[in-house]
């Protein structure tokens, strides 16, 4: 290797000595050191050449190392590394009005930030400051981020450590027919009960200490539960009805995971239109950071004439505005969003109903386009999760080792694996890696007995 640290070896050991990482106890992890990537695969220390079914943390959506978005950040690079945000830049212009040619209704306007929980964090500061109100209303079984006010929104495990019960933040519960909090047993009534339920909560809280009802269009590592028919454009009406304005957090769910744009143009025949809808990750693959909150007519009046506090150095940083760029070109040049709807809907989602046929501890396969989830039970008639919410299990440990055996990156949270891969995979590796989660079931279900 050219550097000490080129070796897997020694990046390591100075990982182990030196690097706090995020989620995690830091003693006792031997972390898998990734020593080059290309398109759907990755390769660990050993050589190993592994089929990522994660794209990452759900972000590579354009696959690892393509030439175009590499070659936009190296014509950035040599051209204007960075510049403070006030300055206009062409890239982050550019990077600007693409994003708003493909985001539902009146978002035109852009505010970037540096990933997914600041621009939560920047939508929520938006919406209180335009409606003078303080609650924020989000769903149990979300994530939003790890910044304060982003965790404290967040309904998953993650909060617990961190809440500190303040923030005007109030939880509430989403469609789930398979573990349904109203005890319906249809999509329609699912639907209904859930929305009587926002309702109530609206109606306890204070309809008019309510700023913004924060959601995501398809909660990501929560379970990927696609909303009913009828529930966003339900939740949008009691938004309306109530003066509260509708953030839909896009950062999993956005540019093309879902196989549309965006994952709230399944509701309603798209329909139905955010005031405010924040993105990250698939933005630009992921290559640099970026995210950011695009914004309503109504919502940027409201800073028309008055300063909006909020900002950060790096607002639209050219090297990732660039990502940016190429990355939404090349999904627009090939069609991206189209292959995506066409891997749910003609090979994962086929084949994931095929293993719920032949492995009991499927209790229920759901998704769409790039964005499936199998919840794994143990046992189908009490749905008793194979690991309990918020943790692992030895069951689930030995589907995860086994799928790692096979030459697969699985995602896991809790008693689901999600089936999250590049969009631009070959229907050929999808097949590939599905044979390798249905062996991987086999094996771990015949070790348990
Ligand atoms: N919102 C959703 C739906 C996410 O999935 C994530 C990250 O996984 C975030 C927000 C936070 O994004 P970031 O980690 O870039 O801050």
């Amino acid at each position: 290797p050219a550097r000490a640290h080129d070796d897997p070896e020694v990046a390591l050991e100075l990982d182990r000595r030196h690097v706090f990482h995020s989620w995690s106890a830091q003693e006792g992890r031997r972390p898998m050191v990734v020593t080059k990537a290309e398109g759907s695969h990755v390769w660990d220390q050993d050589g190993n050449r592994l089929l990522d079914f994660t794209s990452q943390l759900v972000f590579t959506n354009l696959g690892h190392q393509h030439p175009r978005i590499v070659e936009a950040i190296q014509q950035q690079a040599a051209t204007l590394c960075t510049v403070a945000p006030a300055h206009v830049n062409g890239a982050r212009s550019e990077a600007a009005r693409l994003i708003a040619s493909h985001t539902p209704g009146d978002l035109d306007r852009v505010f970037f930030t540096n990933g997914g929980a600041d621009a939560n964090e920047h939508a929520i500061r938006m919406a209180r400051l335009h409606t003078g109100r303080h609650k924020v209303l989000s769903t149990y079984r979300s994530y939003h981020g790890g910044t304060q006010l982003a965790v404290n929104v967040t309904g998953d495990p993650r909060r617990w450590a961190n809440d500190l019960g303040s923030d005007g933040t109030v939880h509430f519960f989403g469609p789930y027919l398979y573990r349904s909090a109203f005890h319906a047993t249809t999509e329609a009534e699912e639907c209904q009960r859930a929305l009587e339920h926002l309702e109530q909560v609206v109606a306890m809280e204070g309809p008019a200490t309510i700023a913004a009802v924060v959601l995501e269009s398809i909660p990501g590592t929560a379970g990927i539960m696609v909303p009913p028919p009828g529930y966003l454009a339900g939740v949008r009406e009691v938004c309306d009805r109530n003066g509260i304005l509708l953030v839909a957090d896009e950062v999993m769910s956005g540019f093309g995971r879902a196989g549309r744009w965006f994952a709230v143009e399944h509701a309603s025949d798209g329909t139905v239109v955010p005031d405010l809808l924040t993105f990250a990750k698939g933005v630009n693959s992921g290559y640099v950071p970026l995210g950011g909150v695009a914004i309503s007519d109504a919502v940027h009046r409201t800073f028309a004439d008055r300063v909006y506090p909020g900002g950060l150095t790096y607002s639209g940083h050219p090297l990732a505005c660039a990502a940016a760029v190429a990355t939404i070109e090349t999904m627009e040049d090939e069609g991206i969003v189209e292959q995506a709807a066409a891997l749910g809907a003609e090979v994962i989602g086929p084949a994931l109903a095929a293993m719920a046929e032949r492995h009991a501890w499927v209790g229920e396969v759901r998704g769409t386009g790039g964005f499936w989830a199998l919840e794994l039970v143990a046992d189908r008639a009490t749905r008793e999760p194979l690991a309990p919410y918020g943790a692992s299990s030895p069951a689930m440990d030995a589907v995860l080792a086994a799928c790692r055996r096979g030459g697969m990156i699985p995602f896991a949270n809790f008693n689901r694996i999600h089936v999250v891969p590049p969009l631009t995979i070959t229907h050929e590796e999808a097949r590939r890696g599905l044979a390798i989660l249905d062996a991987a079931l086999g094996e771990a279900a015949a070790q348990a007995g």
